[in-house]
């Protein structure tokens, strides 16, 4: 007979695990798909000094583990891959991975959202050469070089603060004035003498496709409109992120970049489906939100399976 699961979790960040633990705790027996990028964006970071009772701080792997670890204590069940298309038309949901099919009654969407490019073909061309949207997993291969991080915000100073312990210089390249960084990370990185800040400059070109290494950056001064060449060793890309809600298109709402919307936190249109963390959160997307709204969704889904019980 086929077995129709009580709770299929999408995505395994933050939100995925916290919403496992407590579906687990209610002995929901929850199953979690990990999605493309296994624990999520915290896996990819360092030091994590504002998720609350870690006064020192904690390795963001390391506590995306903990999670993970403290959920499957309780019974969730953890499998390797990720969601290809959904059907939440009638109950059961059914969740496609490739061949597969699961069939659920309750369906949390918790997967996130995934690192932005700049969409440039010279750009896509050296993913992997020496063009990275993760400094904690590349940046050890640049050390004593110079490189480069894009963006404005608090990922790029992450990264660029990040890179320092390997670089022999990182500069910072931002397309305007303004940052969205806070102000204490935008401060550490402007005081770091290893970095050096390039404003309202865009990126038009990597060099370089033939030699399959980057061995600089076309740069526009969107000022002057002076273009030049900066030489360098890597790109880092930290612009921000897309929500990973694309097989939902036409079944819930989105907003115009794709961030899955909710109604009183988690419930999207669909009775039954809710979702939560960064693939419906474009305004908070901290660790601890993420985490919060994942918890929400559990309580919603046992809720909801009181109500419709089979
Ligand atoms: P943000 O949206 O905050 O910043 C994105 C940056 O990338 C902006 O400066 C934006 O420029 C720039 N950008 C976007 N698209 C392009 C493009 N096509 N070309 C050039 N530049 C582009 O994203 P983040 O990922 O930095 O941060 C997301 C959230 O995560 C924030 O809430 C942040 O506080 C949090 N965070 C916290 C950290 C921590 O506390 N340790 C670490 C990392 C993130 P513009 O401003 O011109 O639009």
């Amino acid at each position: 007979m086929e077995t129709i699961r009580n709770v299929v979790i999408l995505g395994s960040g933050c939100a995925g695990h916290t919403a496992a633990l407590y579906t687990a705790r209610a002995n929901l027996s929850p199953l979690v798909l990990e999605g493309h990028e296994p624990g999520g964006q915290l896996s990819l970071t360092t030091l994590v000094e504002n998720f609350p009772g870690f006064p020192e701080g904690i390795q963001g792997p390391e506590l995306i583990e903990n999670m993970r670890r403290q959920a499957t204590r309780f019974g969730a069940e953890y499998v390797l891959g990720h969601a290809t298309k959904a059907d939440l038309s009638q109950q059961p949901f059914s969740i496609h991975v490739g061949r597969d099919v699961i069939r659920t009654r309750t369906l949390i969407i918790a997967s996130g959202a995934s690192a932005r490019w700049l969409g440039l073909p010279s750009e896509q061309a050296l993913i992997g050469h020496g063009v990275s949207s993760c400094a904690t997993c590349d940046g050890f291969f640049f050390s004593g070089k110079e490189i480069t991080v894009i963006g404005g915000g608090d990922s790029a100073m992450e990264e660029a603060l990040f890179l320092t312990r390997f670089a022999s210089k990182v500069t910072l390249i931002h397309r305007s004035e303004q940052f969205r960084a806070s102000k204490i990370m935008l401060e550490r990185a402007q005081k770091h003498d290893k970095i050096k800040f390039l404003t309202n400059t865009v990126v038009e070109e990597v060099h370089d496709v033939s030699k399959k290494e980057v061995t600089g950056l076309k740069l526009r001064d969107v000022k002057t409109d002076k273009a030049w060449d900066l030489p360098a060793s890597a790109m880092f890309l930290g612009i921000g992120h897309i929500p990973n809600a694309k097989i939902f298109a036409g079944q819930l709402d989105a907003d115009q970049d794709g961030y899955l919307k909710t109604k009183d936190y988690v419930f999207t249109r669909v009775p039954g489906v809710y979702a939560c963390g960064d693939v419906q959160d474009r305004r908070y997307r901290q660790a601890i939100t993420a985490a919060g709204s994942g918890c929400m969704a559990a309580l919603e889904v046992e809720k909801f399976l009181e109500e419709h019980e089979a």
